[in-house]
């Protein structure tokens, strides 16, 4: 099969769909892998990498003309709405519930759509968008110590201390992916760490994952409110499948806690668990309310496009081989998975929530 990677061109998006190590596997089973030129540059590839192990370079408009099955990281732009056709699978990170645009140009153009994020095993687990939660938990203590400092306009405390003086306390809101990602590095930074999720089943699972190196407590009003009183950095990582992150952290609660604390909402892509968050940018990231510093970027994993890169290639190219080896309607008729993936086909909404999101036919 030839198999194309697209350059990304939303800005600021430093990722890029296969690394060199994917596009030799694809080589080695005999297919023809051709990746635009400077795809890879932002994530540590160059050119000559991808053509060391056969792959070959080309412009833009011959990988997107000629690929059968196209590799990006982001959604289509509007600039990019014009190359998608019939004939052409495209698997990326898509989002379209939200973006009745890019919808439309899907169906009308007639191509194929794997969405990344709607990938689902039969136990409920969403094999390609776990890694991109481990990378934002395991920024968020990086990125709450950082606001922490005076100069950025924390309170100025060392996550760890020092001997004599005792380290900050982290308090973990819901402990799932995110969560236990961010507990272990806090507990690596040797703050005091507590997570509060509603699962008993999660909090045992956390507890002998991190060997009982935390405080562990169910969430509820009154917990959040004790436990967020002497924190000096709370970060936000609960989420409720299809739902808008709960408000945990009211503005009126803010009184409660430290000024110059830190907050790092994780969950602000599903509108954040923090009733004064909003989402901020990598060039931009902290904003102040009542004293308490706000760290709300929507897309934490881009921060590292190095490791981001390289975890979301190792999930998605089992798929890839797949699509590659049966072509795309064996292997999405052989994994009920990769079925659940596919968006759109053939001019048709094959997602259920999407179509009801737009209110078109299913
Ligand atoms: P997950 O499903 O693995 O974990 C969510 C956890 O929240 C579960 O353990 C659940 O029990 C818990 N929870 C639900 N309601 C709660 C409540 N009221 N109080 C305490 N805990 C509660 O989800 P995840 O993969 O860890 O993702 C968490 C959030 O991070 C999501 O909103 C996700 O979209 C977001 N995320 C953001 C970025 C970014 O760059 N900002 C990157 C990746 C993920």
């Amino acid at each position: 099969m030839r198999i194309g990677v697209a350059r990304e061109i939303k800005p600021r998006e430093y990722r890029v769909a296969l690394t060199p190590a994917g596009a030799l596997e694809l080589v080695r089973h005999g297919h023809e892998v051709v990746v635009e030129e400077g795809a890879g540059v932002g994530s540590g590839f160059a050119d000559e990498q991808y053509a060391a192990v056969g792959a070959r370079t080309a412009s833009v408009d011959e990988v997107w003309a000629t690929a059968e099955l196209l590799l990006k990281v982001k959604e289509p732009v509007a600039a990019e709405y014009g190359r998608l056709r019939e004939g052409l699978t495209l698997f990326t990170y898509l989002h379209i519930a939200a973006d009745a645009p890019l919808t439309r140009a899907l169906v009308d153009s007639g191509v194929t759509a794997i969405a990344y994020e709607t990938v689902e095993t039969a136990d409920r687990r969403l094999p390609l968008l776990a890694p991109m939660s481990e990378v934002a938990g395991r920024l968020a203590p990086q990125m709450g110590a950082w606001a922490l400092e005076k100069a950025h306009g924390g309170r100025g405390i060392l996550l760890g201390g020092v001997p004599g003086v005792p380290p900050a306390k982290v308090v973990v809101l819901g402990g799932g992916v995110v969560g236990f990602n961010a507990a272990l590095i806090a507990v690596g930074m040797q703050a005091d760490v507590w997570v509060l999720d509603r699962s008993v089943d999660r909090m045992r699972d956390l507890e002998s994952m991190l060997n009982g190196r935390i405080s562990l407590a169910m969430s509820s009003r009154l917990q959040i409110e004790e436990a967020i009183a002497d924190a000096d950095m709370v970060i936000g990582a609960v989420l409720v499948p299809g739902a808008l992150a709960p408000k945990l952290v009211t503005r009126e609660m803010l009184s409660l806690m430290k000024r110059g604390a830190a907050l790092v909402d994780v969950a602000i892509d599903q509108g954040g668990c923090f009733e004064t968050s909003h989402a901020t940018t990598h060039d931009d990231p902290v904003f102040e309310v009542d004293g308490i510093v706000h760290y709300c970027v929507a897309n934490m994993p881009g921060a590292v496009p190095v490791t981001s890169t390289k975890a979301l290639t190792n999930v998605t190219l089992p798929y890839v081989e797949a699509i590659a080896a049966k072509g795309a309607g064996r292997a999405i008729a052989d994994d009920p998975a990769l079925a659940r993936g596919v968006n759109v086909t053939a001019g048709k909404i094959t997602y259920r929530a999407v179509a009801d999101a737009h209110g078109l036919p299913y």
